[in-house]
């Protein structure tokens, strides 16, 4: 144990072939310190060097080829300039073929030898049938070359200042062979319990370790990077999921052990319409929970207009039931109010203090709020970050709602946290960014998740249509035609200000143009965008809220849950400029009302593939949950809201997209290893408590304050 312990600590600059100075480049350049850093530094890809091609078999041009012959002659020729090349000519039983160096001519002259067999591998060039290699890599024919090319050759990434000093892709490809060999009659431990390697036929770590560095054939390559994913995404769950449990136990919350006047009242003569059947079960789950006496810290999952407020109100008549405050945060201004107002009404008539406050309730007003929080006179307080001050007291916190989370930090959400006396806050953060379900069964390992996953009944389908912008006039028509009926219109611009490199319709060009066939007074436009005074943008959100103006134009700040039941078209000028997650929540602001409602995502004619793609979902489906697959197909899980905390991106192998099945596997057997043996205390999963013990400060619980 010790032994193979010190062999794969090891300083680097005691393998064959490294010496102080590559140390020092191969530490600075790419991490790699020990033996170990090598062994876990993976190629990037490989080229197919699994066989010979014979030279007459070569037909096309370009392409890479790994041949095997005599070399019959070789000669200096003169260049221009004097620059000397080396040409040689390579003969197998079927043809040959020249190779030509314009470097390293005079050490390629004197070691190259006449009527020996070499391999040589590069790109062939073509004309008039004459085939000719430039600067190929070529290796005397022994053993050792065999084994070291006749393979899926290795080839890992080095940096410009490692080509630069000999340490090649290929220089690399020696030094991980140099290490293999020391390596092979070494014991390297396995992280994975033996049970496990074996229930699931994966290979074991040391296999697989040799097998990803030069495997002989794409089966053995398969076979390591199966294994090394599934260790790699296993542990990611482990670590998920234990620090889930560790949490739960910890963790003692408020207690709200029974349902009184305030939700029995609401729900008997103020629910405002029959709750669907989804979020039932979501009401439900979250009451199970806040009966426990466990701290809650649950993700409300649910796509636009699916419901969340009532389902958020209805927790919070638990807590007000059980002689708790609740307090509900919002990030913006307008949307605060909005709840503010829309929660104010539903609860009328039972009995329920509720308040607002922003950064732009102050004087007395604000003090009188303060004092009245803190001597438990106010059961709800609504409002955006304002609430978290330090000097935002309550009497007695029970439960925080967070709506769209995603724009709240882990700070803020923090600090939060803190305001509860006693116990910290429940904590229910809702989102209406849909994350797909593989992303968020990883992301949120420690978090519990509810989804919505149905519409109110009655909604009628947002019907989306993709204009080119050849079709504005047709545009126009639609909407005096809509606005003719009443109804209200978004028009969305991706940008505020003209930018001369992407010749982009903006804001004030597109209002302008608007301006012309919807002139004053007939018409009434508003305006809104991130550069105006926040109290500007208020009011003319409200001159449109309330109806006074038809069209609103707006840069994505309306993007967040403004609720205008009579606005029935949105318009999105350059959609192809917009994510797939940000168009979903753009055309989520219509389809709220009982009438048809339109999204028309214009566009340019030429579009890449795609954004194709994304313009063509959006026209094929209202599917938050289908949105978001797509989405993170095209773009990759990296810009996923929380990807980068969780660690998901410092994968060396896995992909959670192309690798969902071994996720899924991976987690299915952590949760099962975890239900039988929760503190990992059996001998069998010895080695997955060492793991735990050695890497404590991963399962630091950032799900804590999430
Ligand atoms: P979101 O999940 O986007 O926050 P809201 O909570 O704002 O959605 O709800 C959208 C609209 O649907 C609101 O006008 C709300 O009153 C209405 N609504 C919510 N639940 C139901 C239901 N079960 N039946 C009918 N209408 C509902
Ligand atoms: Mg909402």
């Amino acid at each position: 144990m010790a032994k193979e312990k010190n062999i794969l600590y090891s300083g680097i600059e005691y393998l064959k072939g490294v010496g102080p100075k590559r140390a020092e480049l191969l530490k600075a350049e790419l991490g790699i310190r020990y033996f170990k850093d090598l062994l876990y530094f993976f190629p990037f890809r490989y080229t197919d060097r699994t066989h010979f091609v014979k030279i007459k078999d070569i037909l096309a041009d370009g392409i890479s080829v790994q041949l095997k012959g005599i070399l019959i002659e070789k000669e200096i020729i003169g260049g221009k300039n004097k620059r000397n090349r080396l040409g040689a000519r390579l003969k197998d039983d079927t043809g040959y073929i020249d190779l030509i160096w314009f470097q390293g001519v005079k050490w390629l002259k004197s070691s190259l030898k006449e009527g020996q067999e070499y391999i040589v591998y590069g790109k062939v060039s073509m004309s008039y049938g004459k085939k000719t290699i430039v600067h190929p890599e070529i290796e005397l024919l022994n053993e050792d070359a065999i084994k070291r090319n006749v393979v899926l050759s290795p080839v890992y990434s080095s940096t410009e200042k490692l080509t630069k000093n000999g340490l090649s892709s290929r220089a690399i490809t020696k030094l991980t062979y140099n290490l293999l060999y020391v390596l092979q009659n070494e014991i390297i431990k396995d992280s994975l319990p033996e049970y496990l390697l074996s229930e699931l036929k994966l290979i074991s770590a040391k296999k697989a370790l040799f097998y990803i560095h030069f495997p002989k054939n794409s089966n053995e390559l398969k076979l390591a990077e199966n294994r090394l994913k599934f260790e790699e995404l296993f542990f990611l769950q482990l670590r998920l999921l234990f620090s889930k449990i560790s949490r739960k136990k910890r963790l003692i919350g408020h207690k709200f052990s029974s349902l009184g006047k305030y939700f029995n009242g609401f729900y008997e003569q103020k629910l405002p319409f029959e709750l669907t059947g989804a979020q039932k079960k979501v009401i439900k789950e979250i009451r199970i929970d806040l009966k426990r006496g466990i701290h809650m810290n649950r993700l409300l999952q649910g796509d636009v207009g699916s419901g969340k407020t009532i389902v958020a109100l209805m927790v919070v008549l638990m807590a007000l039931d059980n002689d708790f405050q609740a307090c509900f945060m919002a990030p913006t201004e307008i949307l605060a109010q909005q709840h503010f107002f829309s929660i104010e009404k539903m609860v009328s008539g039972l009995g329920i203090n509720i308040a607002f406050l922003s950064g732009s309730v102050k004087g007395k007003k604000r003090a009188s709020i303060l004092n009245s929080l803190s001597e438990g006179s106010i059961d709800i307080l609504i409002g955006t970050h304002a609430l978290i001050e330090d000097w935002v007291i309550f009497k007695n916190l029970g439960i925080v709602i967070i709506d769209e989370q995603h724009r709240f930090g882990v700070k803020q959400r923090a600090k939060l946290w803190r305001k509860g006396n006693k116990y910290p806050p429940h904590v229910l953060v809702m989102t209406a960014t849909p994350i797909p379900r593989t992303l968020s069964m990883t992301l949120y390992g420690d978090l519990d998740i509810s989804i919505i996953d149905e519409l109110p009944p009655g909604r009628k389908e947002i019907k989306t249509l993709h204009f080119y912008d050849s079709k504005r006039p047709k545009l126009i028509k639609f909407i005096e035609k809509e606005i003719g009926k009443g109804r209200q219109i978004y028009v969305v611009y991706p940008l505020i200000e003209e930018s001369e490199k992407l010749d982009l319709k903006n804001l004030e060009e597109g209002y302008e143009n608007l301006l012309h066939y919807f002139p004053r007074p007939k018409y009434q436009m508003s305006i809104v965008h991130g550069r105006m005074k926040p109290a500007d943008k208020e009011l003319e959100m409200q001159r449109f809220k309330k109806g006074k103006t038809q069209i609103l134009v707006g840069t994505t700040v309306i993007e967040v849950g403004v609720d205008v039941a009579n606005a029935s078209v949105m318009v999105i000028e350059n959609a192809e400029r917009f994510g797939l997650s940000q168009l979903h929540q753009l055309r989520g602001r219509v389809g709220r009302g009982a009438e048809q409602s339109y999204c028309i995502l214009m566009s340019s004619f030429k579009l890449s593939k795609d954004a194709k793609e994304r313009l063509s979902t959006m026209v094929r489906t209202n599917n938050g949950f289908e949105i978001a697959e797509v989405d993170m197909r095209l773009r990759g899980p990296g810009d996923i809201e929380g990807v980068r905390q969780s660690g998901l991106l410092d994968l060396k192998l896995a992909n959670i997209v192309q690798d969902e099945n071994i996720l899924r596997a991976a987690r299915s057997k952590c949760i099962n290893i975890l239900k039988e043996d929760p503190k990992l205390e059996l001998e069998k999963n010895k080695r997955l408590k060492d793991y735990i013990l050695k890497n404590k400060h991963l399962f630091l619980s950032w799900g804590r304050i999430s």
